[in-house]
């Protein structure tokens, strides 16, 4: 295995080489200081592939605020999923990327007036809403658009509460809308909710779907006879050691009952963590360290990247980062210390307690699960750049990605994107006889 050098391409590897011996060879064959990411294209695909085993009646529309690093938008694009945008510039992203706007929900339910007219011009033609001043908004500007109601359904626990902000309540704000819809003539075509990011309550989509179920019927009675899309927004977790199972049993048991496939409404999603959590992992740098006092052992460790920089998702997102030394130490000898980002600021600590082995200046950590939410919130306050993107991806994904075969027909989109993902072979690789292997989605990690 040999990584080749450029950013925002894929470096082909060896199928049985893990991310830690990726990140070993950067930073033993490169001149390396900075932070950076390793982008498992892998694991997309792999994420893919179990979402449509597990929820195979749910539509994916990936939600690029999360992550919009362009190949991870490109491979998802590539392998048929659509997409959630929540602006214009989130919009002209994904169009530039060749998806057709019949792939994108605007799907934020309080627009700039600017971004609606954009949408319109660009023939994307659903969206949300949650209350009476973006109907009128809407029916001076796009009359003729899809409209989705978001309803307010919360999980008791999650990561990232969102109701305090969207979503009206199904119960006694929805039926005024609804009217309010009728008499503006707009057409309204489904009904969305997000039960939070980061659902600990996985249960909450059961209620969630009940509710949706009670606002169809009553918009159907209202007589909106296109009420087609139910919305099952986000919330599904990311990282390496979680699963969707719970969630997947619950949602398809509860779209049984009360959206069965026999209704014929079509139902989507919004994930965002779910994709992109585990396909990254960060690689940061010991720069500088201390002792915190005289009195104790406690080491003060400083890396290159901080709150300020991908660590940001501490604070927004109430991630719980995990350090793990990149070189392998003597077993069982550890001692307390203390994690730093490199700005001047108090407030930049990654890691205020955790063990771990005596390490030295120059030493690497890693930190898995860094993909969601992290790199388009990070600044580079105090001068300090973002890291850099190494993406990999083994041979037989290297072929699927070459062909672009969306894996299947009746569950994702099949409409053709324009491909301009360029891709890097390994030296030791021959020529393009690879087989098509079932494909092993993951290096393994
Ligand atoms: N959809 C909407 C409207 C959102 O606001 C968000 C996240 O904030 C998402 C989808 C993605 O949520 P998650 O990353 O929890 O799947």
């Amino acid at each position: 295995m040999r990584i080749c050098g450029l950013e925002e391409q894929i470096h082909v590897i060896d199928d049985k080489v893990t991310v830690k011996e990726i990140i070993k060879d950067i930073v033993r064959t490169k001149e390396i200081f900075d932070p950076f990411y390793i982008l498992d294209i892998g694991d997309l695909v792999h994420k893919a592939r179990v979402w449509q085993q597990k929820l195979p009646r749910v539509k994916p529309f990936y939600a690029v605020k999360c992550n919009d690093n362009s190949l991870v938008l490109e491979t998802l694009a590539a392998f048929g999923l659509n997409f959630d945008c929540a602006s214009k510039a989130e919009i002209k992203k994904v169009l530039d990327l060749g998806v057709s706007p019949s792939r994108i929900i605007f799907a934020n339910p309080a627009k700039m007036t600017s971004h609606i007219k954009y949408a319109m011009n660009q023939n994307v033609d659903l969206t949300t809403f949650d209350n009476e001043l973006e109907l009128y908004k809407i029916k001076s500007i796009n009359p003729s658009c899809n409209l989705v109601i978001r309803i307010r359904c919360d999980a008791v626990e999650t990561q990232c509460p969102l109701g305090i902000k969207y979503g009206c309540d199904p119960v006694t704000e929805a039926p005024v809308l609804l009217t309010l819809a009728r008499d503006l003539d707009l057409s309204i075509v489904g009904v969305s909710f997000h039960v939070g990011s980061g659902c600990n309550e996985p249960v909450a989509f059961r209620r969630a779907i009940a509710a949706a179920s009670d606002v169809f019927t009553f918009a159907e009675q209202l007589g909106f006879i296109n009420m087609y899309l139910l919305n099952i927004g986000g919330g599904y977790p990311g990282n390496k050691d979680t699963c969707l199972d719970k969630i997947a049993d619950i949602v398809n048991d509860a779209l049984d009952e009360w959206f069965p496939a026999s209704s014929g409404v079509t139902v989507m999603a919004e994930p965002g963590r779910y994709f992109a959590a585990s396909a990254f992992t960060l690689a940061t740098r010991i720069h500088s360290m201390k002792k915190r006092s005289t009195i104790d052992e406690h080491m003060m460790y400083f890396i290159n990247d901080g709150v300020y920089g991908s660590f940001n998702s501490i604070l927004y997102d109430h991630s719980i980062v995990v350090p793990k030394p990149l070189n392998d130490y003597p077993m069982g000898k550890t001692s307390p210390c203390s994690i730093w980002g490199p700005t001047c600021d108090g407030l930049d600590q990654v890691i205020d307690q955790v063990n771990l082995p005596r390490m030295k200046m120059g030493d690497w950590i890693i930190f898995e699960d860094m993909g969601a939410y992290t790199i388009p919130v990070a600044s580079t306050f105090n001068g300090f750049p973002l890291p850099k993107v190494f993406a990999v991806a083994n041979r037989g994904i290297w072929h699927k990605l070459k062909n672009l075969m969306p894996f299947s027909e009746d569950h994702f989109t099949t409409v053709p994107i324009v491909a301009t993902i360029k891709m890097v072979r390994s030296e030791s690789s021959d020529d393009d006889t690879w087989e098509e292997n079932d494909v092993e989605y993951n290096t393994r990690h």
